[in-house]
Parts: C-alpha cells; structure tokens; sequence
C-alpha cells in the first residue's frame, strides 16, 4: 500500500515544487508515494471558467464557489475513496506529529487547497471536508500549506528516508522537544563537546539526552508537558 495524494487547487504547476526535491523527490520517482493534481478550474462556470464570485452580504474580496469546487472534488475522487479530504484553512485543527502518523497509516490525503477569502462554508459540509491548519498565520493560498502537511508525511513512509528515519527521536515523538546535536570537529571556536557525549557510556549519554530534552521543553515549551 503506498500513500497517495490527490491536490485540488487552481495552481497545478505548483506541484510538487519543493516535494520533488531531495529524498521526497526520489521517493516520488521511484513510486513510494504518488501525487496527482486536479485543475479546479477546468469545472469553472461558463466560457471564462468563473471559480469564484462576491461574498454574499457584501464585504471584500472574492469566495470560491460551493458547486465549482464539489464537481472537482467529485471529478477527482470517486465516492468510496477512503482518504480523509482535508481542506488547508487558517479556521482548521492545527497540524501536529501525531496527525501526520494517522494521515500516514492511511492510503493518502485528499487535500482542497482554498484562494481568495476561502471557500463557500457550504462545501465543507457537503463533501465531508476536515480543516487542517499549518499555523496560526494566513498565507495566499493553501498551495504551500498542503506541501508543509505533505512533506511532514512522506518522510515517515518507509524507505523514504533511509537511515535517517530517526523516528522515535525525534522532536514531539514522545512529547518533548529533541536534545541537542553535535559533530566533528571535537573542539571549535574554544567551544568542547559536552562530557558525557565523549563517555562511551551508552546508558550515561541516554540519560543526558533525556535531561536535556526535558530541560529544553521546559524552558521553551512547558505547554508539551502538560498533561
Ligand atoms: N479569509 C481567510 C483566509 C484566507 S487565506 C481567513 O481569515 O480565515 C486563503 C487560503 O489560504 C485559505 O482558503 C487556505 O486554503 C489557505 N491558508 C491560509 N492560511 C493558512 C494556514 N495557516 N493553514 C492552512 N491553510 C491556510
């Protein structure tokens, strides 16, 4: 079972962008992951292919049309297909590590990448569409955020990484944030390597990194260690 993607947006040539670079890249190449992008306005209204229009009740800006976006949505993905269908949105539960697990122990995401002020509320209802923010900040368009949301994805797909998969480590894994990293050279700029990375002493050097990364949390991010 490979994860699958499935972007609907009015910027295809966005894609993959940044997600064909790297090992993201190579994955997509050799077939670990797929992605394929559907033209929400190839089911525009009329001769100039309309997606949007005025927000009812007047005010600025401009709304994407509840029934353009359904006959994409509907183009795309057939009924039964059991991929979560997110909508990038400001408005959305905000990503975290553990909502990238679950969207990867699936077959994929189906994601509706919004423009313009957003999308008409109606759509979100009538497609089943979850909200999925990537922060509390307002970009342009949902383009990037639904890379952000894919590439925190196809890292943990197996064979994706690597060695590098370091998984279980990692920042947010097991609700901290990670210890500090260091490498060659041995001493730099008057600065040494701390004592106990030089000990050999496995279980000295995994209590180390365990006091760190509590001490590091707490200072930065005592809301993780809540329970
Ligand atoms: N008027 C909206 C913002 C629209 S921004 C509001 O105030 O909530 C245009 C589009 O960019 C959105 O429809 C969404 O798809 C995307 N977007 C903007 N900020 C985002 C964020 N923080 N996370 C995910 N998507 C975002």
């Amino acid at each position: 079972m490979t994860f699958h993607a499935s972007i609907l947006t009015l910027y295809p040539d966005m894609f993959p962008g940044p997600l064909g670079a790297s090992l993201a890249g190579e994955g997509l190449r050799s077939g670990l992951w797929s992605l394929d992008t559907h033209q929400i306005r190839d089911h525009g209204i009329g001769r100039h292919r309309n997606v949007d229009d005025n927000p009812a009740g007047g005010g600025a800006g401009m709304v994407l049309r509840c029934d353009v976006l359904a006959a994409a949505i509907d183009a795309a993905v057939p009924a039964e297909d059991p991929r979560p269908r997110l909508l990038m949105s400001p408005r959305g539960r905000r990503l975290d590590q553990r909502m990238v697990r679950d969207f990867v122990a699936g077959e994929g995401v189906v994601i509706v990448c919004g423009r313009f002020e957003g999308v008409d509320e109606r759509v979100i209802e009538g497609r089943g569409l979850t909200e999925v923010s990537i922060g509390d900040y307002i970009l342009s368009g949902g383009e990037m955020a639904a890379m952000v949301l894919l590439d925190a994805c196809v890292r943990l797909i197996p064979g994706v990484m690597g060695k590098q998969a370091s998984g279980q480590e990692e920042s947010f894994e097991n609700g901290l944030l990670e210890y500090p990293h260091y490498t060659r050279p041995r001493e730099w700029e008057g600065r040494g390597l701390p004592e106990a990375l030089l000990s050999g002493d496995h279980a000295r050097i995994a209590r180390w990194r365990r006091e760190q990364a509590e001490k590091i949390t707490r200072e930065r991010r005592p809301d993780l260690l809540k329970p």
